[in-house]
């Protein structure tokens, strides 16, 4: 059995705690490895060693710190097949999906190269006589990410990159359930010229967060997964005087006006409601067609398409449409929450229970499920299912289906589908939602925009990524200079390397 490591002061380094997680591999339902859990003394040492490397980083100027980010990238280039299939095999989700979870982590990274341009300082010359004043953003010092199990490569990248090219030090505290490929971008990282303890990961769980919480050297915390843990960690981080940004979980509505074209629209819910087994914060979880005759038309068009759907291991290749989920427990949980779809009344059209894989008969594999008519009373609708579950909640008109996504308690993402300008405006302006998809289904915001969800999807008030990660990463300092005039210098002839 592999034993995994954390990577602390640019080293491998076996557990002490004497806890260990078990890392499955999800298709087989095989335990493929044990992760450490650390204990808060585990955790302390590596911010102390964090807190030792993160001056020099940050006398880096941001330029060279740039350039470790560039390097970067071209060696996710080189090792996105390795990376990709170390993902799928923890994770369960196909190969492609997993090269798209690098990707989408890449992307921030390269934003991240231009950091000297976006940690660009503000100047006023002459703010009054002989006085100058300028606004210089600077490094928190050691900042923290605790990170989902359903994207581990994306979400470390969105935390680590912008922290580190922006001075800080930063300790990881992956999820325990796919671990892997955190500690291999952190000796890419380190490949690409990151001096040694500037990232570190600690693999852990619950005592590792509060060990985080707790430690008065770490300036900020980052955190994405469920809502309640996120409630707590903002809850508990503010208490204790840190900056914190939690993004939570979700239930996001796709609506479906009756101008739509239907085949797009049920193309749309299929990728985006059974794609990485519904394991997405961004996924569809809940269709509302509106009018009668749409829904009867969509759900018609959708049975075909689920009928369809290829469920199987990473390791059939492209031939696969999606993966098992990521625990036994979360089908478990999956599967609890299908039978209160149907003691409450809602129709299951398609129905998974039954799904087995021959082969894989231990594996974690969910089929897909369709709902229909379900009604907000029932717990299919208010919580977050996380597998490939879709409910389908007839609206009678515009107006019902807009409700339908305000009144939800969640608000991370929404999308509309129809041909009308006008009704997709007007969507996008009243929804209580942080991200809308005109017609795009999975409106994730590309690396230069920002991400984050409104309502319980979200507590704190920067979003991830884009220009807010280099506002939540940094503090201002603001310096009003006088000087008198003095001796002036001789000339310089020659360019000279910034040092
Ligand atoms: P999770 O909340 O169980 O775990 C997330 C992290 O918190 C992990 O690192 C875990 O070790 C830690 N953790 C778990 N229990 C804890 C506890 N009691 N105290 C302290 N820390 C604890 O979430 P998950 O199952 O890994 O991920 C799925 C969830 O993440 C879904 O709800 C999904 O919607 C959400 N998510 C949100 C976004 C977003 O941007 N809003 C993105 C991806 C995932």
């Amino acid at each position: 059995m592999q034993e995994l490591t954390h990577y602390i002061n640019g080293a491998h380094v076996k557990g002490t705690s004497g806890r260990f997680a078990d890392v499955y591999n999800p298709a087989t339902g095989e335990v493929q490895a044990k992760a450490p859990l650390a204990s808060k003394a585990e955790l302390d040492a590596a911010v102390e060693i964090a807190a030792a490397a993160q001056p020099a980083w940050a006398a880096t100027n941001p330029q060279r710190r740039g350039r470790v980010m560039m390097k970067f990238v071209s060696l996710l280039n080189r090792d996105m097949d390795k990376l990709a299939e170390a993902l799928s095999r923890e994770h369960g989700k196909t190969l492609p999906d997993a090269a798209g979870d690098v990707q989408r982590g890449l992307e921030v990274v390269e934003y991240c190269v231009g950091a000297p341009e976006l940690l660009k300082g503000d100047y006023t010359d002459g703010a009054g006589p002989g006085i100058d004043m300028y606004s210089m953003r600077q490094p928190l010092g050691v900042s923290a990410g605790i990170t989902p199990f359903n994207f581990p490569a994306m979400i470390p990248m969105w935390m680590f990159a912008p922290a580190i090219a922006c001075g800080n030090a930063f300790i990881l505290k992956p999820s325990e359930r796919d671990p892997s490929v955190p500690l291999m971008l952190a000796e890419l990282m380190e490949e690409a010229g990151l001096p040694k303890g500037v990232l570190q990961v600690v693999n852990g769980d619950k005592e590792a967060v509060d060990a985080i919480l707790y430690n008065d050297t770490i300036q900020s915390v980052g955190f994405v997964g469920s809502t309640p843990i996120a409630e707590y960690i903002y809850g508990t981080g503010c208490s204790q005087g840190k900056r914190v940004q939690c993004f939570g979980g979700a239930k996001n509505h796709m609506i479906i006006m009756p101008d739509a074209d239907l085949d797009l629209a049920a193309d749309a819910l299929i990728g985006a409601g059974y794609g990485a087994a519904g394991e997405r914060c961004m996924a569809i979880s809940v269709a509302v067609p509106v009018g009668e005759e749409t829904a009867d038309k969509l759900i018609e068009k959708l049975v075909p398409r689920i009928e369809k759907l290829k469920v199987g291991p990473y390791t059939s290749g492209n031939d696969v449409d999606y993966g098992p989920v990521v625990t036994s427990a979360a089908k478990e949980n999956i599967l609890r929450l299908v039978q209160t779809g149907v003691d409450q009344g809602a129709e299951l059209v398609v129905d998974g229970r039954d799904f087995n894989l021959q082969g894989y008969e231990d594996g974690f594999f969910v089929g897909p499920h369709l709902f229909d008519r379900v009604t907000p009373d029932m717990e299919i609708y208010q919580k977050e299912i996380f597998g490939p579950v879709l409910s389908t909640v007839r609206a009678a008109s515009y107006e019902e289906a807009l409700k339908l996504a305000m009144d939800h308690e969640m608000g991370n993402g929404t999308a509309i589908f129809t041909r009308d300008g006008d009704a997709a405006r007007d969507f996008a302006a009243r929804v209580n939602v942080g991200m809308i998809g005109i017609n795009v289904p999975i409106p994730v915001p590309l690396a230069y925009h920002t991400f984050g969800g409104w309502k319980k999807s979200v507590f704190g008030d920067l979003n991830q990524h884009g220009p807010d990660a280099f506002k939540f990463y940094t503090r201002t300092k603001t310096v009003t200079s006088r000087w008198p005039s003095g001796i002036k210098e001789g000339g310089e002839f020659n360019f000279k390397p910034m040092d």
